[in-house]
This record gives structure tokens, C-alpha cells and sequence, in this order.
């Protein structure tokens, strides 16, 4: 991407800005330089001449790409989990254009002593942060903390460029005093935690609950409707009131579950603390639509504007976990959907269909200010496409 590369898209008739405090921006039009944001609003106030690529949107929504906070990446574009090339490609198509990795687990023969599962977490920062799968930006390289562990070692991955721990619980760390300690250490040194919570997801991984979950206290509760199997409502309610962590609600957990932990963070008005995720490749399978399944499922089931859920799986997320995509505001990255109401939807537009429990249809990505995939092979098709004019 060349510095002064220009990016405009035109003709836009529904600016999501990833925002909670204000979902909705005036404007039709967005001009973008050297990959990121320069201006948004109406194109007779911004400097639209000139520009290298230029998108009609033909009247379709755009949103900040969609952030999956919770995946379990492996190599490349392959997952040995449910022996699929291609997945994150795939999930490119449901709108995803960053993902957070809660920990390389599936790699057959995953290391468990400590240099090997060191080794491991910075060859695979490494890997995808060298290698985007069709351009996805993949934050992986997240270490699943065991037994043995000391706070050195914590020094040694961040300053190997490690950012992100695996989910806590998935290794032989499972008491809650041992993982408060590791925690504290990662945090110490620029690392965030996330925890697996609820029951084991599959054969060899473990309970945790609401105790260990709060004493931990890592920087996100991961699933915490369960991946699959979610705690008691009663614990639920519980973890969102007692702490200030992410509520991370993923597609692979418990849908009743996910709905209670949303409610129970507007009743506590906090809703700056739900985020999305997917937790695939797992038993389950890949969801390509997760993230899109997830935002109609929350809005219809749990009666809240469109809008709004579009913002759990974007500024929310890259505001916690510092990003600097997931919001339409100047300065950020040029990473975009455009999206329109699926052909033949019910619903007076986009974001009322979505509201019935529709998926809109994704017409076109946009990363870093370069188109990366045209009208989705995998959504419903959008009634209005945007086209490349430039
Ligand atoms: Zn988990």
C-alpha cells in the first residue's frame, strides 16, 4: 500500500461507525489515504477528486470490518481441528476482517513444556503476522499458560512481541490462585489474558467457574455463555456484577446463555463491555456467518437495535483490546464492509431486517484500504451491490 494510495466510496447510504455512543454517522461518502480513514460525511464537504480506486456503493451500508474476538488459528489458512483449508477466507466472506486468536490449540502435538510452548507462541505471532490470509488480519501467537511457569518467562514472550495470552484453563493451570498470579505477571508486561469459562469444550479441557474465573481475574471472561457448555444463570449474572472484564459472548456457546449476559450488562449499563467472538474452528465446526449470525440473533431475540450489536463486534472490541480498526473515525484503518438487506428480506430496511433476525448480504471488503473480496460467496446476496467504478 502506497502512503499516498486514495480511496473513496461513494454514494453510501448507511455509515455504522462502530461506535456506542453515537452508532449512526451523517454522510454518504468516505475517503481513505495510505490505508486509513481521512474523512467521513458528505462528498460535497470532503476533497473526493483524484482517486486511485473508487467505489460506488450504490446506496449500501457500510460498517467497520467485523472483529472475531475469539478463534483458535493454527497455520495459514488451514485448521487440522476440522481438517478445513480456506476457513478464514471464508469467514472474509461473512464479514470478518480481523481476528484474535485465544490460543493456537489445535495443533496436533502442541507443545506443553515451557521453552516449547514459548517457541510456539512467538513462531506463530510471527506466521500470521507475516501471512494474512486473504489479507485478514490474524493476532495470534497467544501461549496457553502451565504449570511451572515464571514471571520471566512472561518478560520473555512480550519482549518477543507476544501480546495475548491463550485461554486460561485450557492448560494445567485451572486453580485460581495460580492463574491470578500468571495473569498479573502477563498483564505487568503488556500481555492480555482471556479465560476460558464454563464447562470443558471438549475431552481434556476442564471446568471453570464463576470462583476461579473472578480470582484469575484476566482482562476478558472468554465465552462466558460457554463453549459449549455455560455456567448457571446464576453465575453468569454474577461475573458480569462483580467485575469489570469483557463479556465475551461467542456463536459456539449457549444462545439463552448469550442472552442473559447481554441483558445483564445493559441492566448494569455497561454494554461498552460486550464483545463477540466465534470460538471456531471447534467441535462445531467453522461459522463463517458467526459474527453476523451472532448481531441478528442478539438484536432479534434480545430486542435491541441493530445498530447497537453491530458495535459488540466492533469499536467495543478494538477499544478493548486496542486496536485500531473497528471504528469509522479519521485516523483509523481502512477496514470496512459494505452490506445491504438480503434479497427478499422482510423488513422496511437493513438494519429492521436485521432486527427480525435476518443476516443482510455482504457486497464487498475493504482492508487497509484495498479491496479484498467483491459480493460474498457465502452470505445471502445483498439486494444492492456496490461496484469498483476506478
Ligand atoms: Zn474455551
Amino acid at each position: 500500500m502506497e502512503s499516498t494510495h486514495k480511496l473513496v466510496i461513494k454514494n453510501i447510504g448507511l455509515i455504522l461507525s462502530g461506535a456506542l455512543e453515537q452508532p449512526i454517522l451523517d454522510g454518504d461518502t468516505l475517503v481513505a489515504i495510505g490505508g486509513k480513514i481521512a474523512g467521513i460525511g458528505y462528498a460535497k464537504d470532503l476533497d473526493t477528486g483524484n482517486p486511485d480506486t473508487l467505489i460506488d456503493a450504490k446506496g449500501a451500508a457500510l460498517s467497520p470490518g467485523l472483529i472475531d474476538s475469539h478463534v483458535h488459528p493454527v497455520i495459514g489458512d488451514y485448521t487440522p481441528r476440522q481438517q478445513q483449508i480456506g476457513w478464514i477466507d471464508s469467514c472474509l466472506h461473512g464479514g470478518v476482517t480481523t481476528m484474535i486468536s485465544a490460543g493456537e490449540v489445535h495443533l496436533p502435538g502442541r507443545p506443553k513444556d515451557i521453552v516449547g510452548l514459548k517457541a510456539m507462541a512467538i513462531a506463530s505471532q510471527r506466521w500470521y503476522e507475516n501471512f494474512r490470509p486473504s489479507g485478514v488480519k490474524v493476532h495470534a501467537g497467544a501461549p496457553v499458560i502451565e504449570e511451572g511457569m515464571e514471571e520471566q518467562d512472561f518478560k520473555d514472550l512480550a519482549e518477543a512481541g507476544v501480546t495475548l495470552l491463550g485461554e486460561v484453563g485450557l492448560g494445567s493451570v485451572k486453580a485460581g490462585d495460580k492463574a491470578k498470579r500468571m495473569v498479573a505477571w502477563a498483564r505487568k508486561y503488556g500481555i492480555q489474558s482471556t479465560i476460558h469459562t464454563g464447562g470443558p469444550s471438549i475431552p481434556g479441557s476442564g471446568l471453570i467457574d464463576k470462583d476461579v474465573v473472578l480470582e484469575a481475574d484476566a482482562d476478558i471472561i472468554g465465552h462466558i455463555n460457554g463453549g459449549h457448555t455455560a455456567l448457571p444463570d446464576d453465575q453468569i449474572v454474577c461475573l458480569c456484577e462483580s467485575c469489570k472484564r469483557g463479556i465475551e459472548i461467542v456463536h459456539n456457546g449457549n444462545e439463552r446463555a448469550a442472552l442473559l449476559a447481554m441483558r445483564t450488562a445493559f441492566e448494569l449499563d455497561q454494554s461498552e463491555r460486550v464483545i463477540l467472538g466465534t470460538d471456531a474452528p471447534a467441535g462445531s465446526g467453522v461459522q463463517p456467518l458467526g459474527i453476523l449470525r451472532m448481531i441478528a440473533m442478539l438484536s432479534s431475540l434480545g430486542d435491541i437495535p441493530a445498530e447497537i450489536a453491530f458495535c459488540f463486534a466492533t469499536g467495543n472490541t478494538a477499544r478493548m483490546r486496542g486496536l485500531d480498526c473497528g471504528l469509522i473515525e479519521a485516523g483509523k484503518s481502512a477496514d470496512f464492509i459494505l452490506i445491504d438487506t438480503a434479497q427478499h428480506a422482510p423488513g422496511k430496511d437493513m438494519l429492521d431486517s436485521i432486527h427480525q433476525g435476518n443476516l443482510p448480504g455482504v457486497g464487498m471488503t475493504v482492508i487497509d484500504g484495498v479491496i479484498r473480496s467483491a459480493r460474498s460467496r457465502n452470505t445471502p446476496p445483498a439486494t444492492r451491490l456496490p461496484e469498483q467504478i476506478i
